[in-house]
This record gives structure tokens, C-alpha cells and sequence, in this order.
């Protein structure tokens, strides 16, 4: 019997706040260990917790730009567990009335997205973060870091709506898309500030009901989570399809070996005696803040893609990769104001996200050096044929590293691009005069003779031709001699 495979994500966003959830400690990565701790967070004794207001702001950020319900009144409850990185042996969470309810994520091009539909959004913070050094010669031993207790988390709960680990790759790379648009989170999935776990079952295709499902723990990479997804999968199958039943568990994925592990099975599970927070009032959103939160949205990166293909007629995949980023999209139209739009775009896409690439730069310092508008200002030379691509290229290259804008630096570089009509009309005749068995050749239909004429007038201009200008003039001249006018002996100057 086929199986098909259903699954939901959980995914935490560590938020891109100063202070903790609910202390005033700095919420930064990569303070020496327990620097940034104090009572609330380390959970003594008699320390009260106090909401951090712009991490609520920020949740309500992303479960508007989510289209998710909005709660008036949210509750934050404690989830009780015992685990060395948790130091109240609770954490505090939202529970059955959390912040955001519903909504969906579209992924995909523009004109092609599938939105996947969402449970919830809620608010809580992290715990601390263990680790387990080796050293030759020592005993077994563990060392924990509180800076991370208590740093402000979202935790996005997706419906159980995808059917394939590719899916849920793509999922992830939208989300962290967006939260970046935003300027939620970082989303950095290496530092653990995207983290997903995965509730995976399979049941027989076409079934409604669902089959017993587990959960794979901790993914920290896109990669991680497809190939940790396939593996389980896989496993899963394997077991239904001789005959066996799948055990309810936790599983942890090793992606250098690709490897699965049981973590627990569900004779431990957790019950985590949830109940409202005593320490915290419920959590109310005013209207007067819901608007100012909703007036603060930015165009949100499918709305931008969609204008994009309408505005400037781009492709829905160029207007998809110009939207991967909010500030490249900037860039870009900033471009487009000056420049033509379908030509500005490919400049972009090609040579500003390959020097990107390969100085593993940001655009913010990317455009630190070639703003818009003097990239914007090249293309539009070559638009207009006074610049060849090729030149421009060159020019491209030293706008990287010199100031001056374009003819600054052909002048700087001794070069003198000739592409007005008016300045190779002469070179033109020059090289009609030198090869007359090759003018009768094209008056007589031949294509390629024309060719090898756009190629010595390219050589006489010393590469610094634009070759559609050359066979344009060249078409121009072939079509007067075909209709039995004289060549003029001159180009024809100005009144
Ligand atoms: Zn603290």
C-alpha cells in the first residue's frame, strides 16, 4: 500500500530585541558566558518578570504581516519542566490563549504562491544553552551559559499541511525571508535564531485520518530539515510497509552522518502541568497600538514581487529573486528610476549579485560604494547604446574601487567609448571603401559578409563599438546603396 507522508512545523524565532523577555539584560550573541544575567533570568527567588514591550510589537509585526487573528487579551503560562539550561525550572509561554491565532505564509513565485495555513503564533522566552566539550583526559562533563535564558522567542505553529520535505525547506526559506523583511529576527539559522522541529506520520494515500506521528527535535539548518524529514520518512515507510507500527517518540537528526536517534519514547513524555503565569498580567493590545503596529508594516515581499511584474514587466522569477531581500529590492527600483527597467534588472541580478557572492558583502555595503543611481546611471548609458556592454562591464569593475562617475572614469582609463551614431559613421564608410568584393557580396544577400564587415569596423574602433549601433549603421548604408543613391562622401554635420 502507498503511503503518503503528512507533517507540521514548529519553528522558533529568536527576536531581534535589545533587552530579554522579561528582564532588561542585553539579548546579544556572543557575550563572554553569564555576562548578561541577572535575578529575572536566572530565576532567584522573589524576582518579578516584566514583559519587554518591543518584542511584543515585534510578534505583532509578524502575525499581522501573517494575516493572523490578533488576541485583545493574551495569557502567559508556565511550562514546567526540569532541564540544567532552564534555571526556574519553568518557562515562561503562551499556552491555550496565545498572542496570534490562524493566518498563512505564501511561498513560491510571484502569480504561482501556495499559501500554507498556521495554528498559532506565540510569545516565550529561550533557555540557556548547554554544551559537552571533549578533552583528552578529562572525565564527562558539561558546561551551561544563561545569556541565552530568557532572550525573546516567537514560536510559529503551522497546521499539519505540508506532504513533502522539499516543501518544507521552501517554507523555512520564506519565513526567514520574511522575518528579515520585517527586521524581526536575523533569522540566522547557524546562530540559532531560526530553530524548527517537525511532527511527521504517514498514512495510507488518499486516508483522512492521521497516523501515529513523531517528532524530530532541533533542526538547525534548511538541510538539515529536508534531509532529517526524508530520513524519517523513509524509516517510517520502511516499518508500515513490512507490516510493523510506527511508536510515538522524539527523535533527534545527526545531518554530517545522516543518522536518526531516539531521544525519548512516549512511555517519558512530558507532562507539563501548564498554568497561567501568577508573576505576569494578561497581556492587552490596545487598539491604538494594533494600528500603529499595522501602519508600520512595509509592503510585504509578495505584494512587492507582484508590482514588480506589473510595474516594471519583469518576469515572476526576476521579481522573485530582486524580492529575496527588502534592501536589494530597493536597490533595484532605485535603479529602475534612472535606468531602463529590464536592462537595470539584469545588472543587478547578474553583476551586483556576483560581486555580492564573491566579496560575501552586504548590499547595504555594496551600495555604500555604488549607489543606485550610479549604477543606475551606467545602464542607462548603455540603454542608449553610447556605452557598449562589454565597456561597461569594465567601467562596472572600476566603479568597485574608484570614485567618479562614468565618463570620469573613462577618461581616467583612457578610453573614449564610441557609440553615438555621429562618431562611427566615418569608420563605417572607412571600412565600406576598403572592401568592395564584400559590399557586392552583401548587396547580393549575403548575411555573413555582413558579419565579417561589423567585425572591421569593431576592429577599427578598438572594441569600444557597440556592435548593434555598427549594424544598424551598416543596414542603414546597405539599404540607400540597394535604392541607387550615391554614398556620401562625408557624414553629414550640423546646420
Ligand atoms: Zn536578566
Amino acid at each position: 500500500m502507498a503511503h503518503e507522508a503528512v507533517i507540521g512545523l514548529e519553528c522558533h524565532i529568536q527576536l531581534r530585541t535589545r533587552g530579554k523577555m522579561f528582564c532588561g539584560c542585553p539579548a546579544e550573541f556572543g557575550a563572554p558566558p553569564d555576562t548578561n544575567v541577572c535575578p529575572v533570568c536566572l530565576g532567584l527567588p522573589g524576582a518579578l518578570p516584566r514583559a519587554n514591550r518591543a518584542a511584543v510589537e515585534a510578534a505583532l509585526r509578524l502575525g499581522l504581516a501573517l494575516g493572523c487573528a490578533i488576541r485583545e487579551e493574551s495569557v502567559f503560562a508556565r511550562k514546567h519542566y526540569f532541564y540544567p539550561d532552564s534555571p526556574k525550572n519553568y518557562q515562561i509561554t503562551q499556552y491555550d490563549r496565545p498572542l496570534c491565532a490562524g493566518g498563512s505564509l505564501p511561498v513560491g513565485e510571484a502569480g504561482g504562491e501556495r499559501r500554507y495555513d498556521l495554528e498559532r503564533l506565540h510569545l516565550e522566552e529561550d533557555t540557556g544553552k548547554s554544551s559537552h566539550p571533549v578533552r583528552a583526559g578529562d572525565r564527562a562533563f558539561s558546561l551551561v551559559d544563561f545569556n541565552r535564558a530568557g532572550v525573546p522567542l516567537l514560536e510559529l505553529v503551522t497546521q499539519p499541511v505540508f506532504r513533502e520535505p522539499a516543501e518544507c525547506a521552501a517554507f523555512l526559506a520564506a519565513l526567514r525571508r520574511l522575518v528579515r523583511w520585517l527586521g524581526v529576527s536575523d533569522g540566522d539559522m547557524e546562530k540559532g535564531q531560526l530553530r524548527c522541529d517537525a511532527n511527521v506520520s504517514l498514512r495510507p494515500a488518499g486516508a483522512a485520518a492521521l497516523g501515529v506521528k513523531t517528532e524530530l527535535k532541533n533542526l538547525n539548518s534548511i538541510r538539515g530539515v529536508e534531509r532529517g524529514l526524508a530520513a524519517e520518512i523513509a524509516r517510517q515507510r520502511l516499518l508500515l510497509e513490512g507490516g510493523g507500527v510506527v511508536g510515538q517518540a522524539t527523535l533527534s537528526y545527526d545531518v554530517e552522518h545522516d543518522r536518526l536517534a531516539v531521544m525519548r519514547s512516549k512511555e517519558d513524555a512530558h507532562d507539563y502541568r501548564y498554568f497561567p503565569e501568577p508573576d505576569l498580567p494578561v497581556l492587552r493590545v490596545v487598539g491604538a497600538v494594533l494600528e500603529a503596529a499595522r501602519a508600520g508594516l512595509p509592503e510585504l515581499p509578495w505584494t512587492r514581487a507582484a508590482r514588480l511584474v506589473g510595474r516594471y514587466g519583469l518576469s515572476a522569477h526576476d521579481a522573485s529573486v530582486l524580492c529575496e531581500q527588502r534592501e536589494l529590492a530597493d536597490y533595484y527600483e532605485a535603479c529602475a528610476a534612472v535606468a531602463d527597467e529590464r536592462l537595470a534588472a539584469n545588472w543587478v541580478m547578474t553583476e551586483v549579485l556576483r560581486v555580492l557572492h564573491e566579496r560575501a558583502g552586504s548590499i547595504g555595503e555594496f551600495a555604500a560604494r555604488v549607489p543606485a543611481v550610479r549604477l543606475g546611471g551606467l545602464v542607462a548609458r548603455v540603454a542608449a547604446k553610447e556605452i557598449p556592454g562589454p565597456l561597461a562591464k569594465q567601467v562596472f569593475g572600476w566603479m568597485l574601487d574608484e570614485e567618479g562617475g562614468v565618463d570620469e572614469l573613462l577618461a581616467r582609463h583612457g578610453v573614449r567609448a564610441m557609440g553615438a551614431a555621429t562618431d562611427l559613421r566615418p569608420l563605417v564608410l572607412e571600412v565600406l571603401g576598403e572592401h568592395a568584393a564584400a559590399v557586392a557580396q552583401v548587396l547580393a544577400g549575403s548575411s555573413r559578409t555582413l558579419d565579417f564587415l561589423v567585425g572591421q569596423v569593431m576592429k577599427k574602433s578598438r572594441g569600444q563599438a557597440a556592435p548593434q549601433v555598427v549594424r544598424e549603421l551598416l543596414e542603414t548604408e546597405f539599404a540607400r546603396r540597394a535604392a541607387g543613391e550615391s554614398p556620401p562622401r562625408a557624414p553629414r554635420g550640423g546646420p
